[in-house]
């Protein structure tokens, strides 16, 4: 089987399940103050540290939250701004997180225009804050996001960044991009589904969405999730170790994308011309639905995704690649290959073998 959906999720390591593990056996919850709550409270700071360590920041700066779903509607609603500006590539749970938001379109590459950027928060018409992705999950484009928060702070605007997922692909170092809230997810480091978290600049005023007890600093209430968080905390120090694959994995990613060129010149690589995610192919045929592509994949034993995974199941072509001005045909053709340091070159030739013989049929259908 080859499993090249990792921009979904990736697959959880041993050291992950094994952190999982012990967490559950742990009697204790964290804010007790007998040496069963101690040690709990334990499990969640250490954690709280590796996620720390993943983005250069200290510990005191990372808010525990159901996933990056909820920390992005924790940032962009929390913040209290009155004006949310967000890119048009930006997943749905950053899309849908607060009623009005501006646009800031892309172009065709999938970039950010930072001039229309410039020029939206040059109207300055209420204190505003700007949301833009590190890395789109769908075509692994990366963003000029330190640009994009000098032009944002340059206005008096707040910046928020979506990275759920570079760390493991790319670094990322929170201090350099300069941005006010960063998104983590764990589950697609190779962590538990269902933990996530706000990275907060020191000192930012931010208004917790659920209250509760109390905890995380107040930020976001209830009791926390013992397993998750430690499982998020052993998958960021397996993001930190496998840096060390990174390039193995771009060089899979691109002789797949040189033979997919040369078996099918008319193959469409999506963002393919600006700086992407080294495990990301977008990959386009007008006149193959994507719908056709991942179940006959499927069957071949071989998991990818068509457009973004979280849509998937609804048939609705992806919106990151109508930003990008791709047609309906073009957007309709479109699934996602995502590979992952355990990604092996048999499964990348499995992967090969299978879709150019569905385009070659379709090509041959069609004429
Ligand atoms: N942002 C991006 C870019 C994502 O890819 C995803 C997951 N598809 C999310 C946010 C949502 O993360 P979670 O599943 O942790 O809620």
């Amino acid at each position: 089987m080859s499993y090249l959906d990792f921009n979904a999720t990736a697959p959880m390591p041993d050291c992950v399940t094994d952190a999982v593990l012990a967490a559950m056996r742990q009697t204790g919850n964290p804010s007790s103050v007998h040496g069963y709550g101690r040690q709990a409270r334990a499990i969640v700071e250490t954690a709280r540290s590796e996620v720390a360590r993943l983005v250069g920041v200290t510990p005191e700066q990372v808010v525990f939250t159901s996933g990056a779903t909820e920390a992005n509607i924790l940032a962009l609603r929390g913040c209290g701004r009155a004006r949310v500006l967000v890119s048009a590539v930006e997943h749905e749970s950053v899309l849908t997180a607060t009623d009005d938001p501006e646009i800031i379109p892309v172009d065709a590459a999938g970039r950010i225009d930072l001039g229309a950027l410039e020029r939206l928060l040059s109207e300055e018409t209420a204190p505003a804050v700007v949301s833009v992705m590190l890395a789109n999950n769908e075509t692994g484009v990366i963003q000029p996001v330190a640009d994009v928060a000098a032009l944002a702070h340059a206005a008096g605007a707040l910046v928020h960044c979506d990275a759920v997922q570079a760390p493991g692909r790319i670094a990322v170092d929170f201090t350099a991009l300069d941005v006010d809230m960063m998104s983590l997810s764990a589950h697609k480091l190779g962590g538990p589904k269902g933990v996530g978290a706000l990275i907060t600049r020191r000192n930012l005023p931010l208004r917790a969405l659920q209250r509760g007890g109390g905890q995380e600093r107040g930020l976001r209430g209830g009791t926390e999730n013992l397993p998750g968080i430690a499982g998020f905390g052993a998958a960021a120090g397996w993001a930190l170790e496998c840096t060390d694959r990174v390039g193995a994995v771009a060089a899979l990613r691109d002789d797949m994308e040189r033979r997919l060129r040369a078996a099918v010149p008319d193959v469409r690589i999506f963002g393919s011309e600006v700086v992407r995610l080294g495990n990301t192919s977008c990959i386009g045929l007008p006149g193959l639905a994507a719908e056709t592509q991942v179940m006959a994949l499927d069957l071949a034993g071989v998991a990818v995704s068509a457009g973004a995974a979280c849509s998937s199941g609804k048939v609705k072509p992806s919106h990151v690649l109508e930003a990008m001005g791709a047609d309906a045909d073009l957007a309709g053709s479109a699934i996602r290959i995502s590979l992952g340091p355990t990604t092996t070159a048999a499964e990348i030739d499995r992967f090969l073998d299978a879709w150019i013989d569905l385009a070659r049929r379709a090509r041959r259908d069609a004429a």
